[in-house]
Formats: structure tokens, C-alpha cells, sequence
């Protein structure tokens, strides 16, 4: 049954596995958010946080800022100077020109050798000009991509790592990928986007302002008086784009997850000829998202030209009293060109606003979303003071657990105890819980009710990964990775020797095969290990279990995706691998539980039967039914095989 909420997965069987594989057919879950702890204005809090971390290289940026505008300033200056010795020279009934800081040009100098001299200095500042932006870049991209967003990405992905399998029971794997990726790039943008351009876009506007007073108060008071219409406009305009910015995040996810999953997936779908049902899927999430940048697109090319509109007004302005001024000399001519050049980019600093309250709406969603995952928190931990183990003997007890995933129970008032090198056989129909069961044991998740004990120990209050270190888990279809054939052994620990995995190898019943291979050992192995057969990947996967020589096997249906021919070698790997080691095997084919010492058969989560095969087949209950239905199964398939059914 599929519980309100649970993502219901198509060919991934295991709940212990959450790559980005399988299928959902509902829509991705989001990471439930703490609405109350990310909200604007601690989100802006956490952000400022983050970036005082990098404040030293944010300083320096921002010193390059200030050099970049004191420059710009100082050629704005020189230029009106240019102009008001020109007509001084023209008119001398207009006013001197005001060199700064007295700085007046020795009086034997020609018109033109000043004119020279002046147009020097703006040149000279130009080209220093030009080495600040180079150095001003080559400082951004090193904060930004070599320290902040690696970091930033680094610090997500190692808590993704290690998160419980709750977490990822929740989120859907195209929302998490997106975080890492898409969402962090966005946050950065906050840092050069917002904060350093924010930085800077403020002192601008006050160093014009002070510089516009100074030409002529009036002129300035009467520019700036349609500055606070911009800032309502852009306010208003920010408080309207947030959450279309952040439909969209979600948005991407569904699109990113839709697309991992047609790759994964892409042999079911040629299988059951799907492909036009993927495709119009894929295209469904596609155009929604597209609808949603083209309603975001909207608002921003609605806003740009009517502040674009409104700032040429002050254009306007400036042209009819500024002449007015300077027409009765009350204005230098030079002093009006400066103040228009001031004015200009002050409008344009007003403008850039629109910029950054977007780009401040965009990091907003992200940050959101990253410290949504930094805040997750971690359901199963190492308790503070652990309890000692040393190498277990593998008693196993549950006592009265319960268990359920957040909805109903799905384990109910489980109770049994297996001795050391006891092998346990659970059977029981599809959903009994048969996989929960067996995630309890090395804290997949943690019991709601009783307790799960290793050698007398609860094993929440033993060290996690001395807890799992004990155990090794096949799952029904083991993931491996493109590497080499002995890395992926020694998966677990790389610091293996050759000896070690080959004697696992050995047990596993895959060292015959590994050196028929041309490069043995080192042969490497394709994506999913697609150039070996299941059987084989199976047997390597149960070598990398066995690698630390563990003391407790946990074997989820390990050959439920094999042929006839196929489960039998994989079971008589495990037949010697198991020996001397608690195991719990989960098998839905009677064949691989006949030998078991205890048999717990579950139904709807609750243990109906118990006892060994000898012993459940007189009780003449649900598992002598099984197995009655599936002796028949074979005994009708040999038939089949042999010709019988050629009517
Ligand atoms: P079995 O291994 O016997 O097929 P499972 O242990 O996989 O059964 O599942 C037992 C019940 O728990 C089922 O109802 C299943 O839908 C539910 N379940 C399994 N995994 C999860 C999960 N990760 N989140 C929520 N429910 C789950």
C-alpha cells in the first residue's frame, strides 16, 4: 500500500538505496521547511552570516569598488574642468574654472598646454582604470569560484552525507541535486550580487549625493525628488517576484528529477514502449516551468522601462532648470556637464537596484533551500558516550519493537533472539515489512517502540560506524560503481590489501570469474556494471560485504533479480559465505530459506510463524501454503520446460 506522503518506487525495492534511480509516480516531495526559522529576515541574518566569513576578500573587492569609483569621479571632474577652461578662455565674462584643492595650473601654461595636460590625466586614469577592473575581476572570481561556492557545495553535500535515510525517504533526489548545484550558485550570487554590489551601490549614491549638493542644491533637490517613486517601485516590485522565484526553484527540481529519472530509467521505458509518455511527462514539466520564468520574465520587462521612464524624467528636469542656471551664470557650464554626468549614474546606481532586488529575491529562494538541508537535522547518531563493542558474536535481539515510517506502524510488537552464527530466514508477502525488519539492525532508521540489541548492547548506544563496520548488507540489486573490480570490493575500506579482497572474492564464489577476466582484479567496470552478468554482480557485491570479515550478514532478497541458474550460484556463495556469521536473508523463493535454522514469517508486519522449514511445513500454516503454491509453480514450469504443455 502506498502511505499519504511515501513516493511510491518502481524497480528499487530496497528503501536502504536512494540514488537518483527509480521511478516515482507522484509528485516530488520537498524538504518539509521550518517555515519559522526562514523567513526573510533570518534568512538575510544567516546570509550576512555566511558571507563575514569570507569578509577579508569581500573587503578587498569592495576596496577595488571604492578605487573604481574615486577614479570614475576624479575623470568626471577633470572633463568639466576641460570644459570651463575652454570657455573661460572663449568668454572670459563666464566663470574660472575651480581647480581642486588649488591645484591651478602654473600661469605661463598656454589654453592648449592645459587642455593637455588635462586630457593626459583623464587618459592616465583610464588605463588605471583598466588595470583595476582586470584585478577587481580576477578578485571576484577567486572568491566566488575557488573559495565560496566549493566551500558552500562541499559543506551541503557532506551533510547529505550524513543524513539519515528519512531524509531522503522525503525529498526527492531531483531537489536534492539541485540544491548542490543550482541553489548554491544562486546563494553566492547573494554575496557579489547583493551584498558587494549593494556595498558599493550605497556609497555611490552618497558620494554623488554630497557632489551634486555641492554644484547646486536646488538643481539636486529638484533631480532627486522622483527618487523615492523608484524606491517604491522597486520594493513593490521585489515583494512580487519572491515567490514566483521560488515556484520556480521547485519547478526546476521536478524538471531536473524528470530527466534523471528518464536516464535511469531508460530501459523500462524502451521496454514497455513509454518513450512518448516520458517525452509529454518531460515536456508537461518543461512548459510549466517555462510559464513560470515567462510570468517572472513579464514582471521584470514591466519594471525596467517604467523605472527607465521615470528616471528620464529627471533628465528633463535637469536639462530645463540646469540651462535656466546656467544660461544667468549662476551655474558654470562645465559644473552642469559634471552634474549631469553625476546624475546620470546616480539613476543608473537607483536602477541597478532592480538588479539586485532580483538577484537578492533569487538567493533568497536558494538560501532557503541550502539551509534547508544544513538545517535537516540528523535523526540517527552516535550516542556521546558510546558503549564498547569490540568485534561482535552477533547475538541479535528485538524486543517488542515497533516501528513505522511517520505514517501507521508497518512493525508491530516484533520479539524474537537469534545466537551468534544463527542463520534467520524472513518470509512473508510483498510490504510485510521483511526489509524494514532487517533496517532496524544496523540503524537504518530507529525502532518507535522496544528495543534492537547486538550482543546485549542496544544499538543506539553503540558508535554508529562500529556498529555498521560489524555488518554487511547485499541488497536485492547491488549498486556498484565505475571503477576497477577490486575498488569497488573494497568499497568499504580502500586501504584493503590484495590478499583481503581476494579472499572475500573467494568466499563469494567470484574469484573464478574475476580472473577469467582479461584484466582480473582491475578489470573496471562500466556504469551500473553493465559488462558483468547480475549473477556476478551479485557475488561481487556479496565480496564487498564480506571484505571486513563481519560477524553479522544482512542479505535483502540478493537473488530476486536472477534467473533459476543464476539463484543457484549466488546461493551457494552465500551458503559458504554465511557460515559461522548471524545472517539474515530475506527470500521470497522458498529454495533460499530451506536451510535456515529460524524462519520468521511476517505478515502485515507482525511475526505469524516461526520455527525451521522441517518444522513450519507440519504446522500446515502460511508458510506450508507458500510452499505448497510454489512446489507446484516449478513442478508446472519443469513440465512447460520439457514440452508438457504442447497443446
Ligand atoms: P517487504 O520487504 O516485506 O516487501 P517493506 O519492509 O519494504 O516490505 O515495507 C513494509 C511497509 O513499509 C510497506 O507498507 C511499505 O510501503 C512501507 N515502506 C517501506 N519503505 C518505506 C519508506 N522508505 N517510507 C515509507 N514507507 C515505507
Amino acid at each position: 500500500m502506498c502511505q499519504a506522503g511515501r513516493r511510491f518506487r518502481f524497480g528499487e525495492k530496497s528503501p536502504w538505496f536512494r540514488g537518483p534511480g527509480g521511478f516515482e509516480f507522484e509528485m516530488p516531495g520537498t524538504l518539509r521547511p521550518a517555515e519559522h526559522q526562514h523567513d526573510g529576515s533570518r534568512l538575510l541574518e544567516r546570509l550576512f552570516g555566511l558571507s563575514f566569513q569570507y569578509r577579508r576578500e569581500c573587503a578587498a573587492v569592495f576596496g577595488f569598488q571604492v578605487l573604481l569609483l574615486a577614479l570614475g569621479l576624479s575623470g568626471l571632474g577633470l572633463s568639466g574642468l576641460a570644459i570651463d577652461v575652454t570657455r573661460h578662455a572663449l568668454d572670459p565674462g563666464a566663470p574660472a574654472p575651480r581647480w581642486p584643492f588649488g591645484l591651478a595650473p602654473p600661469p605661463g601654461w598656454s589654453v592648449l598646454g592645459v587642455l593637455a595636460g588635462v586630457g593626459g590625466l583623464v587618459l592616465g586614469m583610464a588605463a588605471l582604470r583598466a588595470v583595476l577592473v582586470y584585478r577587481y575581476s580576477i578578485e571576484v572570481g577567486k572568491l566566488m569560484h575557488l573559495r565560496l561556492v566549493p566551500e558552500l557545495r562541499t559543506r551541503v553535500f557532506d551533510k547529505l552525507q550524513r543524513l539519515s535515510f528519512r531524509f531522503y525517504d522525503e525529498n526527492a533526489s531531483g531537489s536534492i541535486i539541485n540544491r548542490v548545484t543550482g541553489d548554491v550558485q544562486n546563494v553566492r550570487a547573494f554575496v557579489d550580487g547583493v551584498l558587494l554590489q549593494g556595498a558599493i551601490m550605497c556609497l555611490s549614491l552618497s558620494v554623488y549625493l554630497v557632489y551634486m549638493l555641492r554644484a547646486h542644491v536646488g538643481l539636486s533637490l529638484a533631480c532627486l525628488s522622483l527618487m523615492p517613486l523608484i524606491w517604491l517601485m522597486t520594493t513593490r516590485f521585489s515583494r512580487r517576484t519572491r515567490p514566483e522565484y521560488q515556484k520556480s526553484r521547485e519547478l526546476t527540481d521536478d524538471l531536473v528529477l524528470a530527466m534523471s529519472e528518464g536516464m535511469h530509467g531508460i530501459q523500462v521505458t524502451k521496454v514497455f514502449g513509454r518513450e512518448q509518455f516520458e517525452l509529454e511527462r518531460f515536456a508537461h514539466k518543461n512548459s510549466r516551468l517555462l510559464e513560470q520564468q515567462r510570468s517572472i520574465f513579464k514582471s521584470v520587462s514591466r519594471f525596467t522601462p517604467a523605472l527607465s521612464l521615470v528616471t528620464q524624467l529627471d533628465t528633463a528636469l535637469l536639462l530645463a532648470y540646469g540651462g535656466y542656471l546656467v544660461a544667468s551664470h549662476a551655474l558654470s557650464l562645465g559644473d552642469l556637464i559634471v552634474f549631469a554626468g553625476l546624475l546620470q549614474q546616480f539613476s543608473g546606481q537607483v536602477q541597478s537596484t532592480a538588479g539586485i532586488a532580483n538577484t537578492l529575491q533569487q538567493s533568497l529562494a536558494s538560501a532557503r533551500r541550502v539551509f534547508e538541508v544544513l538545517d535537516a537535522p540528523i535523526e540517527v547518531q552516535s550516542p556521546e558516550r558510546p558503549e564498547t563493542l569490540g568485534r561482535a558474536r552477533g547475538a541479535v535481539r528485538f524486543e517488542h519493537v515497533s516501528f513505522g515510517y511517520g505514517g501507521d506502524d508497518v512493525l508491530h510488537d516484533l520479539d524474537f533472539e537469534v545466537a551468534p552464527g544463527q542463520r534467520v530466514g524472513i518470509f512473508g508477502p510483498t510490504g510485510s515489512g521483511k526489509t524494514t525488519l532487517m533496517a532496524l539492525i544496523p540503524r537504518f532508521y530507529d525502532v518507535k517502540a522496544g528495543s534492537v540489541s547486538l550482543d546485549g548492547h542496544d544499538v543506539r548506544a553503540l558508535e554508529l560506524d562500529e556498529l555498521r563496520r560489524q555488518i554487511g548488507v547485499v541488497f536485492q540489486e547491488s549498486l556498484l560503481f565505475k571503477s576497477t573490480i577490486a575498488a569497488n570490493i573494497a568499497f568499504g575500506h580502500p586501504e584493503a590489501t590484495r590478499e583481503a579482497v581476494e579472499r572475500a572474492a573467494r568466499v563469494a564464489g567470484a574469484h573464478e570469474f574475476i580472473v577469467g577476466l582479461e584484466q582480473g582484479y582491475d578489470t573496471v567496470l562500466e556504469e551500473g556494471a553493465v559488462n558483468l552478468s547480475g549473477g556476478q554482480r551479485q557475488r561481487l557485491a556479496l565480496a564487498r560485504a564480506l571484505l571486513l570479515e563481519p560477524p553479522l550478514l544482512l542479505l535483502d532478497e540478493p537473488t530476486a533479480a536472477q534467473d533459476a541458474e543464476t539463484e543457484h550460484e549466488v546461493l551457494r556463495a552465500i551458503e559458504r559465505a554465511t557460515r559461522g556469521r548471524t545472517t539474515f536473508l530475506v527470500g521470497s523463493r522458498l529454495s533460499s530459506l530451506r536451510s535456515a535454522d529460524l524462519i520468521l514469517v511476517l505478515d502485515r508486519g507482525r511475526i505469524v510463524e516461526r520455527g525451521s522449514h522441517a518444522e513450519l511445513m507440519l504446522k500446515k500454516g502460511a508458510y506450508f501454503e507458500a510452499a505448497t503454491l510454489q512446489a507446484a509453480d516449478s513442478a508446472r514450469l519443469e513440465y512447460v520446460g520439457a514440452g508438457g504443455a504442447a497443446t
